[in-house]
């Protein structure tokens, strides 16, 4: 897999090559954000700096999106949750904020490529572990919890599926409403999180489904408890 690393901090970039490198990565690196359109065939994966010495991290992901569907993860120490919806809306795929886990950010990194269905394609097998004991079943659209088969609405079911589609990454609220729902009203914010609360109940793993603040809301696998 190849990964184009966004990032003008030298320090910054030789560390990551490293870390990702010890994951099978290869990593292609630019310090400027006027570099990055040329070297887009090919990449798998961009890990995004919002703070570049020519362009604006944002005006470089929306060019990114427009000239194509390689994911982005915007790699920053800009922290707010203002900042994260700027990212996400601007077409980031994820958003971590440094100082970040290697681990976390190479799990990351294959959850937003198998979302864009270039790796393994997890939507395709019909069965998924979220968790220790938690089974979501596509084929046959149950959920099973500890060994026993529970009842899941049609919107409930789908909001899981994404959640489990994205392996981990945040999806945002527009998403999940726009793809639940097919469309939004005032109350949307209000049933996606009334649906979000009963899923909790019903997976019995309240720190399960994770909220993202301000921005959405993702699986946090192995917090079972
Ligand atoms: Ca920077």
């Amino acid at each position: 897999m190849r990964v184009l690393v966004v990032e003008d901090d030298d320090r910054v970039a030789a560390a990551l090559r490293a870390a990702l490198s010890r994951h099978e990565m290869e990593v292609e690196r630019v310090s400027h954000g006027l570099a990055v359109l040329p070297h887009l065939p090919g990449t798998d994966v961009v890990l995004l700096d919002l703070g570049l010495p020519d362009v604006d991290g944002l005006e470089v992901c929306r060019r990114i999106r427009e000239a194509g569907d390689v994911p982005v993860i915007v790699v920053s120490a800009r922290g707010s949750v203002d900042e994260r919806i700027l990212g996400l809306h601007h077409g980031a795929d994820d958003y971590l904020v440094k100082p970040y886990d290697v681990g976390e950010l190479v799990a990351r990194i294959h959850a937003v490529r198998r979302r864009r269905g270039n790796g393994t394609p997890a939507a395709s097998d019909p069965v998924t572990e979220l968790g220790a004991g938690v089974v979501l079943d596509r084929a046959r659209h149950t959920l099973t919890v500890d060994g026993g088969d529970v009842a899941l609405s049609r919107k409930e079911f789908a909001v899981l599926a994404l959640l489990a589609d994205a392996g981990g990454a945040v999806c945002t609220r527009d998403r999940l409403v726009a793809e639940v729902w097919g469309r939004r009203w005032p109350g949307a914010d209000r049933t996606l999180d009334v649906h979000v609360a009963t899923l909790r109940t019903k997976l019995g793993r309240p720190g399960m489904v994770a909220t993202v603040r301000g921005v959405g809301y993702r699986l946090a696998a192995g917090s079972g408890a």
